[in-house]
């Protein structure tokens, strides 16, 4: 359980985390000046870049939680209710050979909509900018995979200590409409999960026929068949 400053408590039981946020794993060479000068102005023991993109500073005692929050400023993050972890993007088309849609683009909408909002347990998005999926995708609450033909959307995916794929939501479709089935499905999952309810076990206690039936058929851009099918 977070502090209440939004720190992560350590090990030693003396210490803490702080996680910055840093967008789609992207930072400036002055974010990175920042996150130097904090954690060699306060003696932070360890800086490490974490599996969602990224930087924790550990080791840091109480006393100090509230200047380094301050030091961090914009790039500082709080763990604090339930909301959206990270949105984890790969290169995509803006660099990466292989990318045939804009996952950094994508990733940075995701962000900028859902940051702050509550959800009934944490949120971790990957978004990747073809198959080769490096953006994790497949593991993660919501995944976005591009194809020359737009956008998969893939829901529940889990990599923690009951491993899940995601359920394939829906294919081909263009980037409104893979934001507006996100938008569809986090709402959907708000309104009827339980409280701490990840979306990997939500989708095993919902089951995907109930989910078509009250929202997928629903959905303009997804074909009968598929909605009724997955
Ligand atoms: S998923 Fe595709 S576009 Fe993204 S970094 Fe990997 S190879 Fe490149």
């Amino acid at each position: 359980m977070a502090h209440h400053t939004g720190a992560i408590p350590q090990k030693d039981v003396k210490t803490f985390a702080i996680v910055t946020r840093v967008p789609g794993g992207r930072v400036s060479p002055e974010d990175l000046e920042r996150i130097a000068s904090v954690a060699r102005n306060h003696k932070v023991p360890m800086v490490k870049l974490t599996s969602g993109q990224r930087f924790m500073l550990i080791g840091i005692p109480e006393k100090d939680l509230s200047a380094v929050y301050q030091d961090l400023g914009h790039l500082a993050e709080k763990e604090t209710a339930p909301c959206v972890k990270y949105v984890q993007s790969c290169l995509g088309t803006e660099t990466c050979r292989y990318g045939v849609q804009d996952s950094l683009a994508v990733g940075a909408v995701l962000e900028e909509k859902y940051r702050i909002m509550p959800f009934p347990a944490k949120i971790k998005f990957g978004v990747s900018g073809c198959q080769r999926c490096c953006g994790e995708s497949w593991i993660r609450d919501i995944g976005l995979i591009g194809t020359p033909k737009g956008w998969t959307v893939v829901f529940g995916g889990n990599s923690g200590r009951r491993p899940s794929p995601a359920a394939l939501i829906a294919e081909n479709l263009s980037t409104g409409d893979a934001l507006d089935l996100v938008s569809r499905l986090l709402e959907y999952y708000r309104k009827n999960a339980n409280p701490k309810e990840r979306t990997a076990r939500f989708l095993e206690r919902t089951g995907m026929d109930r989910m078509r039936s009250e929202l997928l058929t629903l959905l303009p851009y997804i074909p009968i068949e598929a909605a009724k099918q997955g």
